[in-house]
């Protein structure tokens, strides 16, 4: 059976407008897997170090008959493929990829933790899942656009793409 994975992607080096749209090249052509959604392309300011470029994100929705850990080995494999570069903690890289919500399992690994940590918290992440479903609601039932995360917020801009 398949299953429904919400993967959120950001960049910030080296052409992050094209490695996201790479990215989704990338994300459909995954084994096994469909991309069902993609949001638009969002600019935020970066969480941490502000001594770097802005990121530019966005968020898909893959089906996939992977398990949850298959998909994270294959959303690192195509980070790597980026060459992600990663100097410091919340630094700058040219690919990371969350995988933030799958159906609605809560999964508590050393690997893997999921729906993941940040996600109602993060602006760049919570309006475009909301592009994509506005009604969506974590697994414990809360909605997404209740957060505050979802209200509009100067650090992040949808891009014309
Ligand atoms: P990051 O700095 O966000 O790229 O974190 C990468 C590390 O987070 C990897 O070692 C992953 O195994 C771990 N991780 C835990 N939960 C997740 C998740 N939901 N999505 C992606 N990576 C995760």
């Amino acid at each position: 059976m398949s299953h429904r994975a919400w993967i959120g992607l950001g960049s910030n080096l080296d052409h992050p407008q094209q490695q996201v749209l790479n990215a989704f090249e990338g994300l459909a052509g995954l084994p096994l897997t469909r991309l069902s959604a993609r949001s638009p392309l969002y600019s935020s300011r970066p969480v941490g170090p502000q001594d770097q470029p802005d990121f530019v994100n966005a968020v898909v929705v893959l089906d996939t008959l992977l398990s949850p850990l298959a998909l994270l080995d294959q959303l690192q494999a195509l980070e790597q493929r980026h060459r992600r570069v990663r100097q410091r903690h919340w630094g700058p890289r040219t690919l990371d990829l969350d995988l933030l919500l799958y159906d609605e399992h809560a999964l508590n690994l050393p690997r893997l933790v999921v729906p993941h940590p940040w996600l109602s918290s993060r602006a760049f992440v919570v309006q475009p899942m909301l592009d994509i479903d506005p009604g969506l609601c974590l697994p414990d039932g809360l909605p997404l656009n209740r957060f505050s995360s979802a209200q509009p917020s100067n650090d992040l801009k949808r891009l014309a793409l």
